[in-house]
């Protein structure tokens, strides 16, 4: 069973038709709260490795409720992709972040925007189209942006999804392959990939400090990405220790709890 919302975590019944009213439940809700423009981004800062400096922020959307909680991502978003509601969600979610990207171009230094984009969005025919007129709209350039995409999106495109990664980096976008490790992807077929950055995910990370097998294996993993030229983010960073190992393994880019969480932009 999919994992519901905390306020409907309370409604939970091991019955089906219990738990087809709480997903319609969730997605009157979610429709009043996408209709009544009550959806938030927050900013997770993207630090250089080198330097430490932040460079970069990646957008995460929040849903706030009545009591001033929050609705994680991982508990709406599957609900939204099996209504369809995921599609304007998605639109919304890449307008915010292109209009927070031209207010970021003002600070020093400038900083980057990562935008996590749903498959069932890039599958869409008119994807291209839509990021190249809301970047024109709100007067964001191509290189200001990021996209993340996981390899499931890129796998079930195959040749297409290519072609389109391709056009989008010709307008200036660059391309991360999210949650980097945790698919099955051929080495082959990720070589084929026009990728800019891999981004660890933060599985790999949670237990290098005690576990000689899980270094061995995020260092195979490191290995495998710089292989391919592509740039390595280590996302999930919580200690100044996993930020130095993996620094010293050819990170580039790190991300994590150390760093900075998700905020609203007027706290980064
Ligand atoms: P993700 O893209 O892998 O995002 C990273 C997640 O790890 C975020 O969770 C972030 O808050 C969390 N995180 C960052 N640093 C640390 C750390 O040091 N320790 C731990 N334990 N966690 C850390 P979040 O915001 O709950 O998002 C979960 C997932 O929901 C995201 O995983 C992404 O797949 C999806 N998501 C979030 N925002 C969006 C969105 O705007 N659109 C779409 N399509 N998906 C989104
Ligand atoms: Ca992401
Ligand atoms: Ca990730
Ligand atoms: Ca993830």
């Amino acid at each position: 069973a999919k994992k519901l919302g905390y306020n409907y975590v309370l409604e939970y019944e091991p019955n089906m038709a219990k738990r087809l009213l709480t997903t319609s439940a969730m997605r009157s809700n979610l429709q009043e709260a996408i209709d009544n423009n009550e959806l938030e981004l927050h900013y997770q800062p993207i630090v250089r490795s080198n330097d430490q400096q932040t460079i970069q922020v990646e957008a995460l959307i929040r849903w706030p409720q009545s009591d001033g909680s929050l609705i994680a991502p991982d508990d709406f978003i599957p609900v939204a992709e099996m209504t369809g509601q995921i599609i304007p969600l998605s639109e919304w979610v890449f307008k915010r972040a292109c209009e927070d990207a031209v207010k970021l171009q003002e600070r020093e230094p400038k900083l980057r925007m990562s935008v996590n984009i749903s498959a069932l969005h890039f599958n869409r025919a008119n994807f291209v189209d839509f990021v190249l007129n809301t970047l024109a709209e709100t007067g964001c350039r191509g290189t200001w942006i990021e996209l993340e995409l996981t390899e499931s999106i890129l796998l079930e495109g195959s040749q297409y999804a290519i072609e389109r990664l391709q056009t989008l980096r010709k307008h200036g976008l660059s391309i991360a392959l999210d949650d980097f490790g945790t698919g099955f992807s051929s080495l082959s077929y990720l070589k084929r990939l026009p990728l800019d950055v891999v981004k660890i995910d933060r599985s790999f990370i949670a237990g290098i400090r005690h576990h000689k097998g899980d270094r061995v294996l995020i260092e195979s993993v490191i290995k495998i990405a710089q292989s391919l030229d592509f740039a390595v983010l280590a996302e999930g960073i919580e200690t100044p220790q996993q930020a130095e190992f993996v620094t010293e393994l050819g990170c580039n880019y790190l991300q994590g709890y150390y760093f900075g969480r998700p905020m609203p932009l007027k706290n980064l």
